[in-house]
């Protein structure tokens, strides 16, 4: 396993075709059904927007970080990043819209030059704002020493990936010291009160599997994390999603190297909850990418899938066609169905 991009590494997995490809064959040699046919015989058939929520910007997919599951593939070496003009666009729509929350992910958001103007812009139209910040950017450097402050300044919300509670698990996904670095920034974060339940300041992290397994119960989860972070490192948080790892990108490349794609398809495909399937974000959830490009989230965006009919990009944003249209689905899908569901918000069923 290499510890930079894909693309730098000039892997097949960059392209969309190879991973639907290798996905495709994966099912048809375990004789499971396609992701489609499993929602048309559990009664859910194609799946249809509800009204949007949650405005998803991803600023792009420059991160100090190189993390091995990286659904992304971010990295240092990435230079894709959202600029003003496409962020304007994005804030003219806001501006009309009855759509309360941003949700700003990457790569590492805060390294995009116009992220901070961004969010005072979004304060000013008084959205409510999440921020997915991967805690060692707040160290990356000078130009980040007083993020905490500027969060707390504009009532950001911080969702935060922290793997595990332990140096030794965390390091192997995310790199070497981020667990120690991790904890530094979560301490400057609960210094200016994100994590303390008076203050309002929301902190909240996020787990996600070591290996090749579903999560387990995110409520004994939280309560792990809550005691031992406490505990050890005298850290608070106010909740913990559990999201379960996508089988495309660098995490699918895990899969392939480890030789464990067949035997995790194949627990996705058997843990299929319908329950969890009628809870899907994206749903309620409309996707931005870097270029304006539209799609139905995070992960079908790194699958360059966009929206299915006539709005491609937010410059064309129109509320009532995109209501009207289907959701794309693919095998990865099955990663929001499985067992208790996932989403960018945690288990869903
Ligand atoms: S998982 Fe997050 S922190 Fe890690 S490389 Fe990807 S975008 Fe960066
Ligand atoms: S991967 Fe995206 S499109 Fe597929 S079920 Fe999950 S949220 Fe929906």
């Amino acid at each position: 396993m290499g510890t930079k991009s894909l693309l730098s590494r000039g892997s097949e997995l960059v392209s969309p075709g190879s991973q639907f490809r290798i996905l495709n064959e994966t099912l048809a040699a375990k004789n499971l059904p396609g992701f489609s046919e499993t929602l048309n015989r559990s009664g859910i058939g194609p799946l249809t927007p509800v009204e949007t929520e949650i405005f998803q910007m991803n600023l792009g997919k420059l991160c100090n970080q190189t993390c091995k599951h990286c659904h992304v593939d971010a990295g240092p070496d990435r230079r894709e990043n959202m600029d003003k003009d496409v962020m304007l666009h994005c804030l003219s729509v806001l501006a009309e819209s009855p759509i309360k929350t941003v949700d700003i992910t990457g790569g590492a958001p805060e390294m995009n030059p116009n992220f901070r103007w961004l969010v005072e812009e979004l304060s000013k139209l008084g959205k409510k704002t999440m921020v997915r910040c991967n805690l060692t950017v707040l160290l990356a450097g000078e130009k980040y020493r007083d993020l905490a402050e500027f969060y707390a300044t504009h009532r950001v919300e911080v969702v935060s990936s922290l793997p595990y509670f332990e140096k030794r698990r965390t390091d192997a996904q995310r790199g070497e010291g981020v667990f120690d670095r991790s904890v530094e920034a979560l301490k400057r974060l609960n210094a200016v009160g994100y994590g303390i339940p008076e203050s309002g300041l929301v902190l909240n992290l996020v787990y996600n599997p070591a290996g090749a397994f579903l999560p387990a119960s995110q409520a004994q989860l939280e309560g792990e994390f809550r005691q031992i972070l406490e505990k050890r490192h005298g850290i608070r948080f106010n909740s913990l999603f559990t999201i379960t790892n996508m089988p495309i990108s660098r995490y699918l490349e895990y899969l392939l190297e480890s030789g464990n794609l067949e035997g995790y398809m194949e627990k996705l495909v058997t843990s299929y909850n319908p329950s969890a399937a009628m809870a899907v974000m994206c749903k309620n959830t409309l996707s931005v990418g870097f270029d304006g490009s539209l799609y139905d989230c995070d992960f079908n965006q790194m699958l360059e899938m966009k929206l299915e009919g006539p709005i491609e990009n937010i410059r064309d944003y129109n509320a009532r066609l995109l209501a009207a249209r289907t959701i794309r689905v693919g095998e990865h899908c099955y990663g929001c169905t499985a067992g208790a569901g996932s989403s960018c918000g945690g288990a869903t069923a």
